[in-house]
C-alpha cells in the first residue's frame, strides 16, 4: 500500500479527533481549534495556514491529506443564476454540485457518492453504477469551494445530488456533524435536507441519531407495481415497509417528512395514484413536492403535462394533502442531477 493511501484525510476529523492527533504529534491541543478553522475554509494547501509555524505545516502535510477539489466545468444559468459545478476530486473522480438562489437564501445541492447503485430508471446519476463513496471532507469541500468560487454565502444544504446518502451512511453522518458544528461553517441542521430513495432500515437508524434535519423521501409512486418498475429499491423495501420507517422517523424525531413525487406521464400521474398517495399520508404531517420529470435520453419516461400535474395536485388537496409543484431551476443548463457528469463522461473529457 502506498504511503498516500495510509494517510488520513484531515478534513474528515472532528475537532476532538484533531486534538487527539495533535497530542500524538506532541503539539498543544489549542492548535486544533486554529487548524479546524482553516480546514473549514477553502484553503488549497497547509501553507495557507499562516498562523501555524512552518514546521507544523510541514509535519501536517507529511501526516495528512488535504483534499482540494478542482473545478473542471461550470455552467451559470442566464435565467436565474443557478450555478452548476463539476469537480474533480483527489484521484480523478468527478462529482457535481449546484448552487441555487432562492429568496430565502442560497442553497447548495451536494453529491454524496461518485455514481449510485440504486439504478432508478429515470436518473442520469445511476447510469454508470457506483464508483465509490465520497468522504465527509469531500462532501464538505463541495460546499466550501462553491462559497469560494461564487463569493456567495450558503445558508441551506440539500443532499440531493448524485448518490444515495444513506448508502454512504457513516460518511454522510460525519458530514452532517462537521457542517453544522459550532466551530465550523455552522449551517444549522434545520437548514439541511437529506433525500433518500427509501432504505427503510437506514431511515430507522437515522431517526435514532435525533438530528434536526429534514428527511425527504423520493416516493414517486404510491403503489409497488409502478414504483418497482422505476425504482428497483422498492423490491427490497416496498411502500408499506418504507411508510413504516417514515412513521417511526416522525415519531422519534418529531420532524415533518417531505415527500418527493415525480410526475411521469401515464406512469405516476393517474388520479387513482393521487388518491392512494393521500391515503398513505393521511394523519401524519407531511409535505408533498410534485416534480416534473426531467427526461433523460436513456429512458422512455416522459414528463406529465402541466394539466395532469395540476389535476394531480387538486386531487391531493381534495383529500387534505398540501402539495407544491417544484419550479425547475436552471432550465438553460444541465441542472438535473447527474446530467453534467454524464455528458462529460460521454465526451470523455475528464475520465
Ligand atoms: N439518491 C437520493 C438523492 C439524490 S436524487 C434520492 O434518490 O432521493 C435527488 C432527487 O432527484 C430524487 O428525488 C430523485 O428521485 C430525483 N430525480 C432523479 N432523476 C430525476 C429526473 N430525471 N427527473 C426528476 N427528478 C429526478
Ligand atoms: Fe441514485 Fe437517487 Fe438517482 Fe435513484 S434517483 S439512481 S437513488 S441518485
Amino acid at each position: 500500500m502506498s504511503e498516500q493511501m495510509l494517510k488520513k484525510e484531515i478534513k474528515n476529523l472532528t475537532i476532538e479527533e484533531l486534538k487527539a492527533e495533535l497530542k500524538e504529534m506532541g503539539e498543544k491541543p489549542f492548535r486544533a481549534g486554529q487548524i479546524f478553522q482553516w480546514l473549514h475554509q477553502p484553503v488549497s494547501s497547509f501553507d495557507e495556514m499562516t498562523n501555524l509555524s512552518k514546521d507544523l505545516r510541514t509535519r501536517l502535510a507529511e501526516r495528512f491529506i488535504l483534499t482540494v477539489p478542482v473545478c473542471v466545468r461550470k455552467q451559470v444559468s442566464q435565467v436565474d443564476g443557478t450555478r452548476k459545478y463539476l469537480w474533480q476530486m483527489q484521484g480523478g473522480d468527478c462529482v457535481e454540485s449546484v448552487l441555487m438562489k432562492y429568496e430565502h437564501g442560497n442553497t447548495v445541492c451536494v453529491s454524496t457518492q461518485v455514481g449510485c447503485r440504486m439504478g432508478c430508471k429515470f436518473c442520469a446519476s445511476g447510469l454508470f453504477g457506483l464508483k465509490r463513496h465520497l468522504s465527509a471532507g469531500e462532501i464538505l469541500d463541495e460546499v466550501l469551494f462553491i462559497q469560494k468560487d461564487s463569493g456567495e454565502p450558503v445558508s441551506n444544504i440539500v443532499l440531493m445530488g448524485t448518490g444515495e446518502p444513506l448508502d454512504n451512511y457513516d460518511n454522510v453522518l460525519r458530514f452532517l456533524h462537521l457542517v453544522s458544528c459550532p466551530e465550523g461553517i455552522q449551517i444549522g441542521q434545520r437548514h439541511i435536507s437529506l433525500s433518500t430513495s427509501g432504505l427503510a432500515d437506514r431511515i430507522e437508524r437515522l431517526a435514532k441519531e435525533k438530528l434536526q434535519i429534514t428527511l425527504s423521501i423520493s416516493l414517486h409512486a404510491p403503489d409497488d407495481e409502478s414504483r418497482v418498475s422505476i425504482m428497483p429499491v422498492d423490491k427490497r423495501y416496498p411502500v408499506a415497509r418504507l411508510m413504516e420507517a417514515c412513521n417511526y422517523y416522525f415519531d422519534t424525531t418529531g420532524r415533518r417528512i417531505s415527500y418527493e413525487y415525480m410526475m411521469a406521464k401515464d406512469k405516476t400521474d393517474r388520479i387513482w395514484q393521487a388518491e392512494k398517495l393521500a391515503a398513505l399520508l393521511r394523519g401524519r404531517p407531511a409535505h408533498v413536492n410534485l416534480i416534473p420529470l426531467n427526461p433523460v435520453k436513456e429512458s422512455p419516461l416522459q414528463p406529465s403535462s402541466p394539466q395532469a400535474v395540476r389535476r394531480f395536485q387538486q386531487a391531493l388537496e381534495r383529500h387534505g394533502i398540501t402539495a407544491t409543484v417544484r419550479r425547475r431551476l436552471g432550465p438553460d443548463i444541465d441542472a438535473a442531477c447527474g446530467q453534467l457528469r454524464r455528458r462529460t463522461l460521454e465526451e470523455g473529457e475528464t475520465e
